[in-house]
């Protein structure tokens, strides 16, 4: 570990995760110390290491309240005992925000530092409602300002009279709260009572919602229907090529509120898919993967692979598992000798291919039978030797489907499933006040873990089963399955929730 303590400056983008740059993420990847804000996506936590220390620092919703003056004493005292400090900011950490301010803290107290610029808000939620900043034939320059203080204070720092006189496209960060007071500032230093305006709220999340009208009626408009921060407000004929440009707030799952129940640490293919399609996604971290009971037992069951007509994984977790301790024993992959390999399911099969390595077998179902069906179909497996890769605690059924038709099966238990008792996203905080409207399981597992973690059912909330087992596990805890995939993999998981929706809104 460096003794050199540092802070990085991150801005963590507008809420959208595929809009958090590299550097931002490589930044949390490696931070001791993470302080973040209310408008910062939490959801970027989860790159975080297990070891990080996380603090929060928002004005809003739960927890602690710091003062700016525990904000930046919390910065250098961390970076001070030499450790790697990220301050992670909404948008970019130098548009509004008070992050020059802890910047100049920073420098005062000597303390080497690092600005991440992130995606403001101030373009992406325009962006995002389909309202570009600038079009050659409607404008030429843009102006951000904050609505944070009230115009009819004397001492307000903004010259509306020059604002009014400069037009182009204006763009206003906080002050939804005060738009009466500053529209009208606005017309009375004769800006015309037609110019469009737009207000983009929970911009490039699932929860984006745009209202539109004039420098007359928008505040009226905000008021009726309780428009709410974070928003940012734009001015000017930009806005009207919303008509022929809104993109994203007509993605199928927009606004619906999705738990996906998921591991920590994995990369969610689940939850970026349901992302792309508008969805709100809550990450619920349940179950946390750690290395099997007996690491000793399984490292000589790799060691053995070769001896194997067949080696059979049934997770991309346990392909993972295989291959990091069959590297550390062998530096050359022939040592996997002539076994053939089978993998279940098309995520398990690609991460064999990810490893160079052919994929004799891939059956697409997780049902035991279907399995033992595909085997049969490649020819006789009578006294072959299989040794079959997976989790501690899974089920009996394939193992004994597989004896059943004469293999010589042996179990490699290459990883176990635990509880996730961190929540640094605050995803269960979230999901217990606000709500939502399905929940997604991916496996028995995944129902077992989400009841495990005792949160009261929300209200209303539906359940998409990736398939007949995972379903049989949520029945028999006395729920109802809503929708069932009727492929059992991701896309075809996705497909059914898209087909809920659908059907019934
Ligand atoms: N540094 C941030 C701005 C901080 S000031 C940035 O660059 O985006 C906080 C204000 O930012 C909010 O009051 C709101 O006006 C705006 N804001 C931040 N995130 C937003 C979002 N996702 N949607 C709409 N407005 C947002």
């Amino acid at each position: 570990m460096s003794k050199n303590g540092r802070v990085y400056l991150v801005g963590a983008g507008p809420g959208d995760l595929g809009l958090v740059t590299l550097r931002a993420k490589e930044c949390i990847e490696n931070a001791d110390v993470i302080v973040y804000d209310h408008l910062a996506n939490p959801e970027t936590l989860s790159w975080a290491r297990d070891d990080a220390e996380i603090v929060y620092a928002g004005k809003e919703a739960g927890g602690s309240q710091l003062s700016q003056q525990d904000i930046n004493a919390l910065l250098i005292g961390k970076a001070r005992e030499g450790k790697q400090v990220v301050r992670l900011k909404g948008g970019d950490p130098f548009v509004f925000g008070r992050g020059a301010e802890e910047a100049q803290a920073i420098a005062d107290a000597g303390i080497p530092f690092e600005i991440v610029p992130g995606i403001t808000s101030a373009i992406a939620g325009p962006a995002y409602a389909g309202i570009p900043m600038t079009h050659r034939e409607l404008n030429s320059h843009v102006t951000f300002f904050t609505g944070h203080e009230d115009p009819a204070k004397a001492e307000s720092a903004i010259d509306y009279a020059a604002l009014a006189k400069l037009g182009g496209t204006q763009v206003m960060l906080m002050g939804v709260e005060r738009l009466g007071s500053i529209t009208n500032e606005m017309l009375k230093q004769g800006v015309r009572s037609d110019l469009p305006v737009a207000l983009v709220r929970s911009a490039t999340t699932g929860k984006q919602e745009t209202l539109t009208g004039s420098l007359s009626d928008i505040a009226q408009k905000a008021v009726a229907s309780d428009f709410k921060a974070p928003a940012v407000a734009v001015f000017g004929e930009v806005v009207g090529l919303r008509d022929s440009l809104n993109w994203y707030e007509k993605r199928p799952l927009l606004g619906k509120r999705i738990v996906v129940t998921r591991t920590r640490k994995q990369a969610s293919v689940l939850s970026n898919k349901l992302r792309a399609l508008g969805a709100h996604v809550i990450e619920l971290p349940t179950i946390r993967i750690e290395p099997p009971s007996n690491l000793r037992e399984f490292a000589e069951l790799v060691q053995d692979a070769h001896e194997y007509d067949w080696i059979v994984f049934t997770s991309a977790n346990g392909v993972e598992a295989f291959f990091d301790i069959f590297f550390k024993l062998y530096d050359d992959a022939r040592e996997i000798g002539g076994a053939r390999i089978a993998a279940i399911g098309p995520a398990t099969a690609q991460r064999v291919k990810d490893f160079h390595l052919h994929v004799d077998l891939q059956p697409d179902d997780f049902v035991a039978e279907s399995v033992v069906r595909e085997f049969k179909k490649q020819g006789s497996i009578e006294n072959l030797r299989l040794l079959l890769v997976r989790a501690e605690k899974a089920r009996d059924a394939l193992p004994k489907g597989l004896s059943g038709i004469g293999a010589i099966v042996d179990e490699a238990f290459a990883y176990r499933t635990v509880p996730e008792t961190r929540d640094t996203s605050g995803a269960g905080r979230q999901l217990t006040q606000d709500g939502a409207d399905l929940i997604t399981f991916t496996s028995s597992s995944t129902v077992e873990n989400f009841l495990a973690l005792g949160l009261p059912w929300p209200q209303g909330m539906r359940i998409a089963s990736i398939g007949p087992i995972t379903s049989k596990t949520v029945r028999d805890h006395g729920l109802n399955v809503d929708v069932e995939a009727r492929r059992h993999d991701i896309d075809g998981l996705v497909q059914a929730v898209r087909e809920l929706f659908a059907e019934k809104g």
